[in-house]
């Protein structure tokens, strides 16, 4: 059913979910309602795809043949027209055409055409008004007629049942019109898996459930918060504030504010493990108007999530990046925690920033951004230093508590004093010693997990690598495998060297997992806990670990960046970091930078009750700025010291910049292709920089080479109109090409 378009035809604009298509026009017949944001089922070549409407008066190409709609799914907009434009703004600022980011807005099933569909629970309650009966009652009859006077909210019937109330009884009260059944909705609701129910499991143990008085810091902040808030206008607001600063509450209250107003609150949180502890916070003083949005929820989940949003029922939204998306209306603020966190940005299409994606949300509806850090990102201070961003420092800790005292200790002598093989200096195991004696907490980090990182033979030196990327394999001593942290290849510890046959298979450079047993080791009576990626796999466990912490359950804490976020824990007075150079050996721009975050952040974590905080920080390289400034506690002095290097390298945020991947079945043959892309782009923007080709630093990842040029230049509009009408004359390479708008890694 092609034709040319009628003058009465209404024509519609399209996102469908495939990568790399633009939007597309299709004819929609009949005079049924349209909506932008509703979804509708339309061919595409020779199959039916479910897509969203974006525009319901496309222009008509004369000529033109179109295609009809098979099926206009929704009379209402599915997903909020604000919501559609933010999603299209998108696909094109990142390059990855609106289908993908439209999807992002969407609960899974949806996507497929499913209709809102609520698990259904049926409740067995009290007819208010009976009938008056002569009839007698059996006991059973009267018991479950007891039952239900207790809970005049009804009983479930599986629980009527458990409670020996059979299907029988029910039947004859229903009949004599004493008990009524109804249908209520069963939200499968992601808190109620913690085990308790009901708001217990909501909040945060001990979580304060009204406004804290504020110090006179914070109450400055929040006066500048509220009055952002109150202009009703479109505003970014940087809260740079140390860490135990008090940020957290400034959010919570400012939020508040914000729903007396009638405004709603979306708040974004790096890490699915974060999400509860922030999630509790937050319940603790709004009840069940919280929704929670991300990929750790199961579908049904996210789908009543999503929908309890939809229809306006709840007031604050938390959850990780794409909650950015969620469907709320009348957002008054939006709040970033952790903006500097690179968990924000998005590692496949649509390569998205979601604190990005936030402001240019605001922009279109007029809201307050707040960006919370004790470390910013350097993108964010240099807005707030131009101008662009109202800047808010806290630069004092909540109750007079000091900043944790920092010590760096010089691995190289250690190694001289101790052997190569230390891992615990000794400052660190008598600081150690000394808070088991004290009943205090110790942290301690590294960032690298497994056992041993690489695993190489002492005869040929040929170390074991992955045989689908150019890296090595990671020794994990409980699992007994060797494992690649890119493609989760792994396979037995080998006996002999696969290269010369030699015996001498030796283990070098340390994860999570030799810390642990060595700290086991070191204090054989204490209670320790591991949390890395490898301890964490299954659902809960982080918040059971969190838990135990927080209950005192626990004397030392070894793990990952994963334990260096966010988390409040007042029992925790010192801090050890293994390894804290791990990351600056790593060729990315931003090695610096995450290094600096990383340790602060962790540093962050020491002090934050009564007893003040001690870190010692381990490195092989005490002079190098970022560990030094971190060891200060000093944002500034680090900002100055990385912009320098920025500048001179011409890196972000001083220049604007897309990194492009080409991928390719050997070496040469991603480099010659790459080497081409980067001809046609510099053509086509010669006041601007192109950058390569040269191998990727990961040069071979699941079996695929990979060479990388990088685009810069001032306006990121015309690189990337540039780059993509390259793309546009080598369109077979499109499959094998990553374009990454505003890189937070580039590895
Ligand atoms: P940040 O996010 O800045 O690191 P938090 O918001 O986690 O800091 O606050 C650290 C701790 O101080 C939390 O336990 C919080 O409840 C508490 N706190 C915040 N503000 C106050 C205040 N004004 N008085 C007392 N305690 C506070
Ligand atoms: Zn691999």
């Amino acid at each position: 059913v092609s034709s040319s378009p009628a003058p009465t035809d209404r024509v519609i604009s399209v996102a469908v979910p495939v990568p790399g298509l633009g939007l597309l026009s299709y004819r929609a017949p009949g005079s049924g309602p349209l909506a932008k944001g509703a979804r509708v089922r339309v061919p595409l070549g020779g199959r039916e795809v479910v897509g969203c409407i974006t525009d319901t008066q496309a222009p008509t190409n004369p000529g033109h043949t179109l295609r009809d709609v098979i099926d206009v799914i929704d009379p209402e907009p599915f997903v909020p027209p604000d919501v559609v434009d933010l999603a299209l703004w998108v696909g094109e600022y990142y390059a990855s055409g609106p289908g993908a980011a439209l999807a992002l807005a969407m609960p899974p099933a949806s996507r497929e055409g499913a209709r809102e569909s609520f698990a259904r629970t049926r409740v067995l309650e009290l007819v208010p008004d009976p009938p008056a009966s002569d009839a007698r009652l059996g006991d059973k009859q009267r018991v479950a007629l007891e039952l239900l006077r207790a809970h005049p909210e009804g009983v479930p019937t599986a629980d009527a049942t458990a409670k020996g109330i059979g299907s029988g009884t029910v039947r004859s009260l229903v009949e004599r019109a004493l008990v009524r059944i109804r249908e209520d909705v069963r939200w499968r609701d992601p808190f109620a898996t913690s085990g308790t129910d009901g708001p217990a499991a909501w909040s945060v143990a001990g979580a304060p459930l009204q406004d804290v008085a504020l110090t006179v810091e914070q109450a400055d902040a929040l006066r500048r918060l509220e009055d952002g808030l109150a202009a009703g206008v479109f505003r970014t607001m940087l809260l740079n504030g140390v860490t135990g600063s008090g940020k957290t509450e400034l959010y919570l209250q400012l939020a508040a504010r914000a729903v007396t107003a009638g405004r709603r609150v979306l708040v974004l949180v790096p890490e699915i493990a974060l999400t509860p502890v922030v999630v509790g916070l937050f319940r603790s003083r709004f009840g069940d108007r919280v929704a929670i949005q991300h990929s750790g929820l199961s579908d049904g989940e996210r789908h009543d999530q999503w929908h309890r949003i939809r229809r306006g029922e709840v007031a604050v939204v938390v959850g990780t990046r794409t909650a950015v998306f969620a469907p709320t209306e009348h957002v008054g603020v939006l709040i970033v925690d952790e903006e500097h966190d690179s968990s924000y940005k998005q590692d496949e299409a649509p390569r998205y920033h979601a604190r990005d994606v936030a402001i240019v949300r605001a922009r279109a509806q007029g809201a307050l951004v707040v960006l919370g850090s004790a470390t910013p990102s350097l993108e964010s201070v240099q807005n707030a230093r131009a101008g662009r961003y109202d800047e808010i420092r806290l630069r004092r800790r909540v109750m007079n508590r000091d900043l944790a005292t920092v010590r760096i200790v010089d691995m190289r002598e250690e190694y001289a004093a101790a052997g190569a093989d230390v891992t615990l200096s000794r400052p660190l195991v008598a600081a150690i010693t000394n808070r088991l004696g004290r009943g205090e907490q110790t942290m301690v980090l590294l960032n690298r997990r497994g056992y041993a990182t690489v695993v190489f033979c002492r005869q040929c030196a040929a170390s074991l690598e992955c045989p689908h990327c150019s890296v090595s394999l990671t020794f994990h001593r409980t699992q007994r495998r060797v494992r690649c942290h890119y493609c989760n290849y792994a396979t037995a510890v080998p006996r002999r060297c696969g290269a010369c046959g030699g015996e001498f298979l030796e283990q070098l450079g340390i994860g999570t997992e030799r810390i642990e047993a060595d700290v086991r080791t070191a204090f054989p009576g204490a209670r320790i806990v591991r949390i890395d990626r490898d301890t964490v796999r299954r659902r809960g466990a982080v918040t059971r670990a969190i838990d135990a912490i927080g209950r005192g359950q626990v004397d030392i804490v070894i793990g990952t960046q994963m334990i260096a976020k966010g988390h409040d824990f007042p029992g925790v007075t010192l801090v050890g970091v293994i390894s804290a150079d791990v990351g600056l050996g790593l060729a990315d721009f931003r090695a610096g930078e995450r290094t600096f975050q990383l340790l602060t952040q962790v540093v962050g974590r020491a002090g934050r009750g009564d007893h003040p905080g001690e870190a010692i920080v381990q490195t092989l390289y005490p002079g190098h700025y970022a560990i030094q400034a971190a060891a200060a506690q000093d944002y500034d002095a680090f900002y100055a010291q990385e912009m320098q290097f920025r500048t001179a390298m011409r890196y972000p945020p001083t220049v604007a910049m897309i990194s492009v991947l080409v991928k390719g079945r050997s070496a040469e043959a991603a480099m010659a292709d790459a080497l081409d892309l980067v001809k046609r782009t510099r053509r086509r923007h010669p006041h601007g920089q192109v950058v390569g080709p040269a191998p990727a630093a990961l040069a071979k990842l699941k079996d695929e080479f990979r060479a990388q040029f990088f685009v810069k230049g001032q306006q990121r509009k015309p690189m990337r109109t540039a780059l993509l009408a390259a793309l546009d004359e080598r369109p077979e390479l499109k499959r094998r090409v990553i374009v990454d708008v505003d890189p937070v890694s580039v590895l």
